[in-house]
């Protein structure tokens, strides 16, 4: 059978038959033979750089890529057994912390983990801000069993995840046609004693738009002096963390605004590095009860951890790493600067066609969001649907409440886009626009589809 393999990979019997695919087979096969069925059959999946759906990056120069394979094997958790790469994460902690203007001194070592994901981080970030609001509250003999935060309709869906998993209620600010984040003054309104934090976003995942970080913390603290409270913001800058640095670098949204306590991001968004690493900086040590900090010794030295998981790659921090001495301030504000003439391409190609809305702003994470303008015939989930043939990966959504009935297109526009590419985009939407436009339109399609079923 092996001499069979080495004649022809497809004409052996390991690929010729096919595997169980909800049962471990009960043989081995020989190893050419499982990667070669399973690379085929992962043939099937997108093409992750035509993936305009998302913000994770999908290309590294191939040093990264040496870097995570050489450290592949090497799981973050064994800090003792591997300080050097505990020393990355901690520089990378301290240089973002910087970048995010933490009030540090010179040699003072900035607060900070390095997460799974954004989603991690604000799992940790909102765990902090309610043992420290509970923690408050027990002090002066007030109850503490109805935290809430209050935040925009618009908030990424692991907000959700931490309002249910660890039992806070979320206070949402409706968004309305045309205004698609979170109304400062409604938000600081619906601030009360039990508000644990004002989460604010910069870079809402659904329009790319910064919110107004610096009204939100100027209202809270004229909100805080009239009523003793001393309600603080975390800002989820999971996609703005890595751009407004060097794209806006007087926007006043991160440690600078006092009320700003804790800030995550994803390092595999903007960040630039592949799927699994999210970061979360407090503004001080006491921004970060030392109650969530666990001490674990059973690895040779005494260690603390804050994270939700145990074992996990090292991969994605040394990436990080690299990533962030590889660029350095320069090169980042390059990526950044670049992606941002790539986003103004493709929105004055989309808005030239003159067939649509666009609805994301200039300023804000690289992306473009707009409606049809007309939707009588066909609405956007068709056009994207009909875009899929020519290879495009793009999402349809409809907004959240009260703009339910708004749906629009989005593209994320990432490092690796390129000007050709944002070209050639405007041209398959062209394409797509023209070849829908000579189809019968929705009312006539749906008298045919009832005529077929008659028939
Ligand atoms: C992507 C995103 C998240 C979730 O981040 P992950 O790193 O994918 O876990 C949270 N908030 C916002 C605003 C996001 O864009």
């Amino acid at each position: 059978m092996a001499s069979r393999l080495i004649q022809s990979t497809f004409a052996s019997p390991y690929v010729r038959n096919s595997l169980p695919r909800f049962e471990m087979p009960e043989n081995s096969i020989p190893k050419e033979a499982a990667y070669q069925i399973i690379k085929d059959e992962l043939m099937l999946d997108g093409n992750p750089r035509l993936n305009l759906a998302s913000f994770v990056t999908t290309h590294m120069e191939p040093e990264g890529n040496m870097l995570m394979m050489e450290s592949i094997n090497k799981n973050y958790v064994d800090m003792d057994e591997y300080p050097v790469t505990t020393e990355l994460h901690n520089r990378c902690v301290n240089i973002i912390a910087r970048l995010f203007n933490a009030p540090l001194g010179e040699g003072e070592a900035g607060v900070g983990v390095g997460t799974v994901g954004s989603s991690e981080a604000i799992m940790l970030a909102g765990l902090a801000m309610k043992r420290l609001w509970q923690n408050k509250r027990k002090i002066l003999g007030l109850s503490y069993d109805k935290p809430n935060i209050v935040t925009g309709a618009n908030v990424q869906v692991c907000w959700k995840k931490f309002a249910t998993y660890f039992e806070v209620e979320l206070k949402e600010v409706k968004l309305r046609e045309g205004y698609y984040v979170m109304d400062p003054e409604i938000a600081v309104e619906m601030v009360d004693e039990n508000t644990i934090c004002v989460a604010a976003i910069l870079g809402s995942t659904l329009t790319g738009e910064f919110e107004d970080v610096k009204l939100i913390n100027d209202l809270l603290v004229e909100k805080n002096k009239q009523t003793g409270w001393e309600t603080p913001i975390h800002v989820d800058a999971a996609s703005g963390g890595f751009i407004a640095p060097f794209l806006y670098p007087e926007l006043e949204w991160d440690f600078r605004l006092p009320l700003v306590k804790s800030i995550n991001v994803s390092g595999h968004k903007y960040g630039l590095v592949y799927a699994g690493i999210g970061w979360n900086i407090w503004r001080t040590k006491s921004d970060l009860p030392d109650e969530l900090i666990f001490h674990i010794n059973y690895l040779g030295a005494v260690q603390p951890t804050f994270t939700l998981n145990f074992s996990k790659g090292s991969s994605q921090v040394i990436a990080q790493y690299y990533q962030l001495i590889r660029l350095g301030f320069e090169g980042y504000r390059n990526v950044m600067d670049n992606c941002r003439e790539n986003m103004m391409v493709l929105r004055e190609g989309l808005e030239k066609t003159g067939r649509f809305n666009i609805v994301s702003k200039e300023k804000g994470v690289s992306l473009v969001a707009f409606s049809l303008k007309d939707n009588s015939r066909y609405d956007e989930f068709k056009v994207v649907e009909t875009l899929r043939r020519f290879g495009w990966i793009v999402p349809a959504y409809t907004m959240p409440a009260d703009a339910e009935h708004v749906t629009v297109i989005r593209v994320v526009i990432r490092q690796d886009f390129s000007r050709t590419l944002a070209e050639r985009l405007v041209l398959d939407f062209e394409k797509v626009l023209h070849e829908l436009d000579r189809l019968p339109g929705r009312i006539s399609a749906i008298i045919a589809d009832g005529n077929n079923v008659q028939n």
